[in-house]
């Protein structure tokens, strides 16, 4: 990170004024290619040996405003927008698996990733094993040498789970392989994996990042930390690529071989490219985050408190709260905070958290996280009902289970709303 408080970053990395019409907020080049200088230009730039833009499916300079702010948010070396959180993720462990390797994941991913690499990434034969990491020790007892990567959520959807990142980055490098760490609900505001020792970070900007709940998109952070070339593992990345006259990634491009990789080989041939619209929202969005964030926080604990003496509300799990079983690690890697989407189990089961989001009116019952406006939602019968019972509680999205993304607008409407929801249930 440069020296810049993250709050400056927020507002100003990535987007200095346009170098050729000096417009000051970054234009959406809405344009499917570049025009070239001449041959050689061309050839330059499809050798990768000159930097600049051909197809806004390999790079467009509204993206790479998006790109450029994300990295400095993030701490890492470079970044790559992609057109879904999922697709985000699909792009980085398509760069590292071969056929037949292996993901070490958390059992408390969001449900869609645990869909994502538990079923569809079994046609590429790409394995997983879940484990609950909560015991690091888990994880290191699931490594084999097919193993390529442990991939974990720092704060995780549903559960407020919080992850040990120091420790699970160690654990993947003594085994060789890169800790990727989706921060999607904690936000660089809250929790920089990388100065933990995560070596990429994916985000879905879908949620907070955006904040307004207005395009779906994703983001690949690469600390440039990882040597993908000592590893041995990678060699998609350290070894003669014939799509590219025989370049090794890892020896062209440095410490930015595996981002380089995800873009020139992985966006190229798979094409989940972020359209430049959604990266220009995205962008807007991303100036206010550090306040969203702050306000999300502090609604969140405040409702989190009143459920909790609530009579029809059994639990509430809400890292923010000093008696929870994550506040020790939330102090850690969060800044004491919480983030705005924590559950809570109703002593009514299944039908009161049926009857509960029917009868809300501030809330918009909503599968979206990390809006402006308070959204609430019944995991069992809605995000997860794909999943098995046994499945379901182990992603803690059981039948009682109601999640909510606490918006940003005043707390007395918020408590308003779910005092006059509860009373239905
Ligand atoms: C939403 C979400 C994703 C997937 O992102 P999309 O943009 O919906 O594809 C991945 N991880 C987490 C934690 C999410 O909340």
């Amino acid at each position: 990170m440069t020296d810049q408080r993250i709050d400056t970053l927020a507002v100003h990395a990535g987007t200095e004024a346009d170098p050729t019409t000096k417009a000051r907020v970054t234009p959406i080049y809405q344009t499917t290619s570049f025009v070239f200088d001449d041959v050689d230009h061309a050839a330059g730039l499809f050798d990768l040996e000159i930097p600049g833009n051909i197809y806004t499916r390999l790079m467009n300079p509204t993206n790479g405003a998006l790109e450029a702010k994300m990295a400095a948010l993030e701490g890492g070396v470079a970044a790559l927008a992609t057109a879904s959180g999922h697709a985000a993720q699909f792009l980085a462990f398509h760069t590292l698996m071969e056929p037949g390797c292996h993901i070490v994941a958390s059992t408390r991913l969001y449900g869609g990733s645990l869909n994502q690499i538990g079923h569809s990434f079994r046609k590429m034969d790409w394995h997983a094993s879940f484990v609950d990491t909560d015991d690091p020790a888990n994880v290191a007892a699931a490594i084999t040498d097919k193993t390529r990567c442990i991939f974990v959520e720092s704060l995780a959807n549903p559960g407020g789970v919080i992850s040990d990142l120091a420790a699970l980055a160690k654990i993947a490098h003594d085994a060789g392989v890169p800790l990727i760490v989706d921060n999607t609900l904690a936000t660089p505001i809250l929790c920089r994996p990388i100065e933990h020792g995560a070596d990429i970070v994916v985000q879905s900007t879908t949620k907070f990042l955006n904040g307004h709940g207005n395009s779906v998109g994703g983001v690949i952070v690469d600390s440039g930390n990882f040597d993908w070339a000592k590893a041995g593992k990678y060699p998609y990345l350290s070894e003669p690529n014939p799509s590219y006259h025989g370049k090794v990634f890892t020896e062209a491009f440095g410490n930015v071989a595996f981002i380089l990789g995800c873009r020139a080989l992985g966006m190229r041939d798979l094409g989940p490219q972020m359209a430049p619209m959604n990266a220009f929202l995205t962008l807007t969005g991303m100036e206010t985050l550090h306040l969203r964030v702050e306000r999300h926080c502090a609604n969140a604990l405040a409702l989190a408190e009143w459920l909790q003496k609530h009579p029809k509300v059994e639990w509430v799990s809400y890292a923010g709260l000093p008696g929870d079983r994550y506040h020790a690690l939330a102090g850690k890697y969060l800044g004491g905070k919480g983030g705005a989407v924590f559950t809570f189990g109703l002593k009514g089961g299944y039908d009161a958290g049926v009857r509960l989001v029917s009868a809300v009116k501030l809330f918009s019952h909503v599968a979206n996280m990390g809006d402006t406006r308070s959204l609430i939602i019944h995991p069992s019968s809605t995000t997860h009902r794909q999943l098995s019972l046994d499945e379901q509680e182990l992603a803690g999205a059981g039948p009682k289970v109601v999640r909510v993304s606490v918006g940003i607008e005043h707390i007395d409407d918020i408590i308003a709303d779910l005092a006059q929801g509860l009373e239905a249930a």
